[in-house]
């Protein structure tokens, strides 16, 4: 098997050494070249220029940002890899991107796998993601070697779109825990808790959770580097506020955390980490204090 990696970003650089320190991978790329030169250099593997670049490639994995850029590289794609291929796309995406990408390369016979991931760059760089996958389940038994470099468990959950449905349900959690963590840190500061306390004695209890345990400190210092940038965060809440919209559920949680990382996007936190949720709490407590 030969693969290549696209998109060299928080999630891919990791999924790439992983995918390397299998033996096989073969070319990487990226929207800026620099980065891509970069780590086939130290990896000694091809920097990619083109599509054409993959065409020997029998798997070829996605991490990118947005649904245009999957489109983008699909389309490009399915012009150059041989029948048989198959595309593995971990981005956050719509349900339908991961549709249009499957039927665009079925017409060339090439597979698609939508493949989105959780666990954060912590996952990403200890090889312990969550991926969950829609589409054939002979194309991922092929992939499943490679893609299991990087993962803790792996999901089948059923047929294209499948893995970017239960990847909704996934934000959904996250961006409510987000909310709830950052909310209660905020009011642990105005009451004068010390995280060195507080912090462990959440964890030890019903309250524990990933964010806390990933972000809390860091979050108490001030430090928000990415992460989970809040651009993608707002881009996964807007997929999952249409999907939820039209299956006529309740959406007050998602349509919170919209509206809360617009807000932090406007406020100049677009590429900082999700944790910075809690520079948005703070302020509306102070808000709410000096309005009393
Ligand atoms: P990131 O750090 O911003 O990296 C994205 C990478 O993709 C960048 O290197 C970017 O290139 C490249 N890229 C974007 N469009 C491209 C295109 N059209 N062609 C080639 N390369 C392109 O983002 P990330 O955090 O790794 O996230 C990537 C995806 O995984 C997103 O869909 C995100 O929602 C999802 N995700 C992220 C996390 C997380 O914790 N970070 C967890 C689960 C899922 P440039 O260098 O030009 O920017």
């Amino acid at each position: 098997m030969k693969a290549g990696v696209i998109g060299l970003g928080a999630m891919g650089v990791p999924m790439a050494r992983y995918v390397h320190a299998k033996g096989v991978l073969t070319a990487v790329g990226n929207r800026t070249q620099a980065k891509a030169d970069a780590l086939a250099s130290e990896l000694e593997v091809r920097a990619a220029r083109s599509a054409a670049n993959f065409a020997d490639c029998d798997v070829v994995i996605l991490c990118v940002s947005l649904d245009a850029d999957v489109l983008e590289n699909v389309a490009a794609l399915a012009e150059v890899l041989k029948p048989g291929a198959i595309v593995v796309d971990h981005s956050t995406v719509s349900i339908e991107t991961a549709r249009r990408a499957a039927a665009m390369l079925a017409a060339h016979n090439i597979g698609f796998l939508d493949a989105p991931v959780s666990g954060g760059v912590e996952g990403a760089r200890n090889g312990k993601l969550s991926i969950m996958v829609g589409g054939d389940e002979a194309q991922l038994e092929r992939v499943h070697d490679i893609i299991g470099s990087y993962a803790a468990r792996i999901t089948h959950m059923g047929i294209t779109g499948a893995g970017q449905a239960t990847k909704a349900i996934n934000q959904i959690l996250v961006a409510g825990i987000n909310e709830a963590v950052c909310e209660g840190l905020a009011l642990g500061e105005k009451l004068g808790l010390e995280p060195e306390r507080l912090l462990p004695t959440l964890m030890a209890g019903a309250a524990s959770n990933w964010f806390l345990e990933k972000r809390g400190a860091t979050m108490l210092r001030d430090e928000f580097a990415p992460g989970f940038k809040c651009l993608h965060m707002l881009k996964d809440l807007r997929i999952v506020q249409g999907i939820a919209r039209d299956s006529g559920i309740r959406t007050n949680t998602i349509d919170q955390a919209v509206a809360d990382y617009f807000e932090l996007i406007e406020r100049g936190f677009g590429e900082s980490d999700t944790s910075a949720l809690i520079a948005l709490k703070r302020a509306r407590a102070t808000v709410e204090s000096d309005a009393a």
